[in-house]
């Protein structure tokens, strides 16, 4: 897990985040377009960024898991987490070098 290069985002997006607000997108989405997922806790100031690079890796072979299925089982954790389940999640244009390989690797 990498350390955020990014600002924790508003707190009032955070407050306001529901879980039905992710829509249909599924990790293969955020993998197609390049995007990060900036997880942030409602009930202490912790985000963490899972890249692209991290979701392939985390998500290998379950793609198509819809955001909206991950949310729940989401936690504050780790070292430094409080362990609240409030979480808000944000995609995230990621700029470093990513490229999906999965059709080249299929073939
Ligand atoms: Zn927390």
């Amino acid at each position: 897990m990498s350390t955020p290069q990014i600002e924790r985002p508003p707190e009032k997006w955070i407050r306001a985040f529901r879980p039905g607000m992710v829509g249909r997108d599924r990790i293969r989405d955020l993998l197609k377009d390049g995007f990060s997922l900036v997880i942030c806790c409602k009930d202490c100031p912790r985000m963490v960024e899972w890249t692209p690079p991290e979701l392939a890796d985390r998500f290998a072979g379950k793609v198509d898991l819809p955001l909206i299925e991950l949310i729940p089982r989401l936690t504050c954790a780790g070292e430094s987490g409080c362990g609240s389940p409030e979480i808000a999640v944000f995609p995230n244009f990621w700029p470093g070098d990513w490229r999906w390989r999965e059709d080249a690797a299929a073939t």
